[in-house]
């Protein structure tokens, strides 16, 4: 997938002390590959690689986030560059009703997303009314009427003749005419003060000018404030084509991303609202009701890199590290001469972070280690804490003088047992003679990751 090659991609760029030009080229590369795998357009490819590129060789060199950090961190920010940036709100009329047409091939989910807008409308506290225009499926009146009445929300339809089911007390038109359905409904809405008008049109199963014709007459006679194009996640490099026909056809102003819980590689997610100009307003990812949400370019964008919650920390990491701080231990660290002040330093600094449990669980791979994280908890680490503060300055700077009548004391000072002052000390020993080793063998500090 997507995630998983920019993921291996980034990975080898761990542990690395600086980036050089070989590095980025060969790093954006994998990138590459992995975009165009995953369905994105060549063009917005090549856009979106010379940017990255621009970039992370541009990079100042940052004190709180290694080079690998900061590259996630540029290619995170690009892609929510590229998604959109913020999410665009829907624009309500200032006169109601607003109408929101939707247009989209026959099976792109407009129908389904009728009803979940609907839904999602009724929660913000507005009344709208679903209008059938679709005319040329059979049963997609009905179908439009199943799903406006699972969300409580009222469906104008018309006449149904003999073979379509009852309209309820809402007015009808005599069946056959998409445009003039369109039309009363938006005229029903007003007599009947309902604020929103959801227009529910008809789709092909591939481009057709007599369907861009019919979406297009029912823009020009109900003057929608949004025309949103409603695609499928799942057609991949197609999306592209569509769109710009719908855009030259019918025109919209803005995009539905649907079946998002299908395996769609994010292709289509990328490339539309690029290639389109259009932002992508909502996406749909399930076939209940609730399987709806406002579109967000940044988590898409996580979704996307799916790093864990990787970016969150490293945006943690970047308020809250004091780089002279760990650099000074760092080096302290090469030499085997940590002193429990630092650790605790280390420790306070970490946890302004947050629940040690969230911060663990936001690191890559952390599903799996479940049960080792599920033994780090807050309250053991308040003791650590609570114990270290019960020793002298003296104590903490050199913990080799804690003797046994010293360590019940501790013990006796911090309301713990003597066995778990003896632990604490012992683990910090063991710690720090392997931190030691392995900071030499890298041959670098650990923490912050900074150079110079
Ligand atoms: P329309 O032809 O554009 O009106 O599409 P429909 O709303 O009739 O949807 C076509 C099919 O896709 C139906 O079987 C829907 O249940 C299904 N569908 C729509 N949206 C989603 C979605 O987000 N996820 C999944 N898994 N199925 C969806
Ligand atoms: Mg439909």
């Amino acid at each position: 997938s997507l995630s998983d090659r920019l993921g291996s991609a980034l990975k080898d760029l761990r542990g690395k002390g600086r980036l050089s030009d070989a590095d980025i080229d060969r790093t954006c590369r994998e990138i590459r590959l992995a975009l165009l795998e995953a369905d994105v357009s060549l063009p917005v490819v090549r856009g979106f690689i010379a940017k990255v590129k621009e970039r992370a060789k541009g990079a100042e060199v940052s004190g709180a986030l290694n080079p690998a950090q900061q590259v996630v961190k540029i290619v995170n920010d690009e892609l929510v560059g590229i998604l959109g940036g913020e999410t665009r709100r829907i624009e309500y009329a200032k006169k109601p009703p607003t109408v929101i047409m939707l247009a989209g091939l026959q099976g792109a989910g407009k129908t389904t997303l009728a009803g979940k807008l609907g839904n999602w409308l009724k929660k913000q506290g507005h009344q709208p009314l679903l209008v059938a225009c679709d005319l040329q499926r059979p049963g997609a009146v009905s179908q439009l009427q199943i799903v406006g009445e699972r969300a409580g929300v009222k469906v104008f339809a018309p006449d149904p003749g003999t073979s379509i089911g009852q309209t309820g007390e809402l007015g009808t038109v005599s069946s056959g005419d998409p445009v003039a359905v369109a039309r009363d409904g938006v005229a029903e809405a007003t007599a009947q003060h309902y604020d929103v008008v959801v227009i529910d049109t008809a789709g092909r199963l591939g481009i057709d000018e007599e369907l861009m014709r019919q979406a297009s007459d029912i823009r020009e006679a109900t003057e929608p404030d949004e025309v949103l194009f409603v695609v499928d996640a799942m057609i991949g490099q197609d999306a592209v084509s569509t769109a710009e026909a719908f855009q030259d056809g019918v025109g919209f102003t803005g995009v539905v991303l649907t079946k998002l819980d299908g395996d769609a590689r994010g292709g289509a997610a990328l490339s539309v609202r690029e290639v389109t100009g259009r932002p992508i307003m909502f996406a749909s990812s399930g076939e209940k009701l609730d399987d709806f949400d406002v579109f967000h370019p940044d988590r898409m964008a996580s979704r996307i890199l799916g790093m864990g919650d990787v970016l969150s920390l490293i945006e943690q990491a970047e308020q809250h590290w004091d780089a002279q701080q760990a650099e000074a231990a760092a080096a302290k660290i090469t030499q085997g001469e940590l002193t429990l002040e630092d650790f605790l330093d280390q420790m306070l600094m970490i946890r302004k972070m947050g629940p040690i449990g969230n911060i663990l669980g936001m690191l890559p791979g952390a599903g799996q280690m479940k049960d080792a994280l599920s033994q780090v908890d807050d309250k053991q680490l308040d003791r650590v804490q609570a114990i270290i503060r019960g020793m002298t300055p003296a104590e903490r700077d050199n913990p080799k003088i804690i003797n046994a009548s010293r360590r019940l004391r501790i013990a006796n000072g911090s309301g713990v047992t003597v066995s778990e002052v003896n632990q604490l000390v012992d683990r910090f020993f063991e710690a720090r003679k392997m931190m030691a080793q392995m900071s030499g063998r890298m041959g670098m500090g650990v923490g912050g990751g900074r150079k110079n």
